[in-house]
């Protein structure tokens, strides 16, 4: 039988797509060099400072959703769906704001969003009464909360951005008002730094150049690590596979960084408990637990 040019050409075409999904969408990194967490030095400078925090709140300013197979390398094309969030360490005598999300507005940007306006006023309340305010990395998502808050100079003093996020190419600059991110100051550390009794952050780059570990550890002897956006749900980690090349080439991630921290937080002991930005079922999970609570209260 004699095989046609169109049958020749199809088949090309499909094998050029299975190559490339396999190539873009089945694929995830594999580790550069080792990326070390050591839970006992950030134990051991949590402690160094004072009383330790009493409790972690958490505002889900909104919703959205990215395919699965863009979270997850190799797994389904159905919708994955994702929560934006700010949380908010909390003292007898002060508070620290973790991440400030994003405005209602920005929130547009992303896809399927569903945004709850309340809530972003609540985390507005929060920036403004907060005694320090720091971001696992310097996207949108994560910053874009400062960048609306009205008379920022009241909280400039309170932000401790790193320089690697206050100059990296990542940040959303036209966001600010006029000569708000030259009002700040930012924070300067080589790998680990204690911000705050508690509270201890680690250089983690990769994801941006501007990504950084968030260790609190509460008086009960509960610890978090804040991952950010390291991994984008917890099946990253747990099942030690990252997010696929078509991705990270669409966020100009290192890979291989990203995937060496990947599996350092996997082999952490079971009782860091590990917060991913955007994952909605570690949400309730540990909603459920009891570890932190739902909303900021008003203080
Ligand atoms: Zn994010």
């Amino acid at each position: 039988m004699k095989i046609k040019r169109w049958m020749w050409i199809s088949a090309l075409v499909l094998a050029a797509l299975l190559v490339g999904k396999h190539f873009l969408l089945d694929t995830a990194a594999e580790a550069k060099g080792a990326y070390v967490i050591d839970v006992d030095a950030l134990h051991r400078a949590a402690l160094a400072g004072g009383a330790l925090p009493e409790r972690i709140e958490v505002e889900k300013v909104g919703e959205f959703a990215f395919p699965r197979n863009l979270v997850v390398a190799g797994e389904g094309f159905h919708m994955h769906p994702m929560v934006l969030l700010s949380h908010r360490v909390l003292w007898p005598d002060r508070t620290l704001v973790v991440d400030a999300a994003m405005s209602p507005e920005a929130g547009k940007k992303m896809p399927g969003s569903k945004m709850d306006g309340a809530a972003y006023e609540r985390v507005q309340a929060a920036i403004k009464k907060a005694n320090l305010i720091v971001f696992t990395h310097e996207h949108p998502d994560h910053i874009n909360g400062i960048a609306s808050v009205t008379d920022f100079a009241t909280i400039a003093s309170n932000v401790r951005i790193t320089r690697e996020q206050l100059e990296g190419p990542k940040l959303e600059r036209e966001a600010f008002p006029a000569g708000a991110l030259r009002s700040l100051q930012p924070l300067e550390y080589d790998g680990m730094y204690a911000l705050a009794p508690g509270v201890v952050l680690q250089k983690a780059p990769g994801h941006t150049p501007g990504s950084q570990l968030v260790y609190v550890e509460l008086a009960n002897g509960t610890r978090f690590l804040f991952v950010g956006d390291i991994a984008w749900t917890n099946d990253n980690i747990t099942e030690q596979i990252g997010r696929p090349r078509l991705a990270q080439i669409m966020l100009a991630e290192d890979r291989g960084s990203v995937a060496a921290e990947v599996k350092a937080l996997g082999a952490l002991p079971r009782d860091v408990h590990l917060i991913v930005a955007h994952d909605p079922v570690a949400l309730e999970r540990d909603l459920r637990a009891g570890l932190y609570r739902q909303g900021f209260s008003n203080l």
